[in-house]
């Protein structure tokens, strides 16, 4: 991008610009995962759809794959050119996850070095959300530790399910104990909807980003939600990205249609009895941000409904790297003060940078 009018990073506009869900492959990523493209290991459609098109030989497809590998002078010039002061990096979906245990927990230790590495190089540029391979919670949590304690990474990155489970099943619980020991968040991003559920998307182009993202997603932090996960750690937080995948429009039906629910014990431990409304832990649990989603009208929704102070930006590079919409976001109609939570210090003070 070429622009002698876009956005400068440094706070000519009174903020920095800090863009949370920012992805990067490690070369490694990219090798193993064209070999599991070729030799079809691994059944999960989703990855098989996704990547079968990234690793491929479009245009969009190979801009991708070269610029998704850097963590150097490439993304920093890109981040220049949009006035991206930050970048909060973390591994590309479906990352570690894809792998048996003892290979992704692996690949989640190497990664993170190399990502602390990265920071470390470019300490006003670059921050970092660790990897952890939920195959293995035990290990997982070891990592994430290590991770944060260690490297200095600033939470975890899941990349929604994980060979088709869900985080709301409580053998993965002691990984919500470790993050909320630490005080660090949780970012659920999303991935191509799980093996379960996917065909009637397949069977139209729906399922990535376009649709199927959203709702694998949305459906996993709903499922974290009724599951009583913040009832048991209420202090932990997660974030997602593209405004909630739409989940702050649904507040009021979800309260409506849980609180029948719960009453008529029509699931019995399956949809417990929880301490409070399904939107007060989407209120009080959850931040937001704007990944892939720079639009005026959908962006102002989730302040009116969800508030300021759990409001973050995200590019979601180098999937949107779209310029014009961190100009569009500089416009939003906030005040001063509300702008600079937005860009800077939301993410400051959640991801302690
Ligand atoms: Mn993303």
């Amino acid at each position: 991008m070429e622009s002698t009018l876009g956005p400068r990073i440094g706070k000519a506009q009174g903020y920095l610009r800090i863009a949370t869900e920012e992805a990067w492959a490690p070369p490694e990523l990219i090798k193993l995962f064209r070999r599991e493209l070729a030799e079809k290991t691994i059944d999960d459609p989703g990855f098989h759809s996704l990547w079968g098109f990234f690793a491929g030989t479009s245009e969009r497809g190979q801009l991708l794959v070269d610029r998704i590998q850097d963590l150097g002078e490439r993304r920093l010039a890109d981040m220049d050119a949009a006035g991206i002061d930050k970048a909060l990096v973390s591994v590309t979906c479906p990352g570690v996850q894809l792998f048996d245990a003892a290979t992704g927990t692996a690949l989640a230790s190497s990664f993170n070095d190399q990502l602390a590495d990265a920071v470390s190089r470019h300490p006003t540029r670059l921050a970092g959300l660790a990897a952890i391979a939920p195959q293995d919670p035990k290990r997982a949590v070891q990592e994430l530790e290590r991770a944060v304690g260690k490297l200095g990474l600033k939470g975890a990155i899941v990349n929604s399910h994980t060979h088709g489970e869900y985080l709301d099943d409580p053998k993965f619980w002691d990984i919500f104990a470790a993050a909320e020991a630490l005080g660090v968040p949780i970012y659920l991003h999303p991935m191509t909807p799980s093996k379960a559920m996917i065909e009637p998307f397949l069977a139209r182009g729906l399922d990535g980003a376009v649709f199927g993202f959203a709702i694998e997603t949305g459906l996993h932090a709903l499922r974290l939600v009724v599951a009583g996960v913040f009832d048991r750690f209420p202090r932990l937080q997660i974030v997602l990205g593209h405004l909630g995948e739409g989940l702050p429009f649904w507040l009021t039906r979800l309260d409506f249609m849980h609180n029948i629910i719960v009453r008529t014990n029509r699931y019995g431990a399956a949809a417990p009895k929880l301490a409070k409304p399904m939107s007060a832990y989407l209120r009080e649990n959850f931040h937001y941000t704007t990944s892939g989603m720079g639009w005026t009208p959908a962006i102002m929704f989730v302040h009116q409904v969800i508030g300021i102070d759990r409001l973050l930006y995200a590019m979601d590079y180098p999937y949107q790297y779209v310029p014009e919409e961190v100009i569009e976001q500089d416009n939003l109609p906030l005040s001063a003060a509300d702008k600079r939570q937005f860009f800077q210090t939301n993410a400051e003070r959640l991801f302690a940078l």
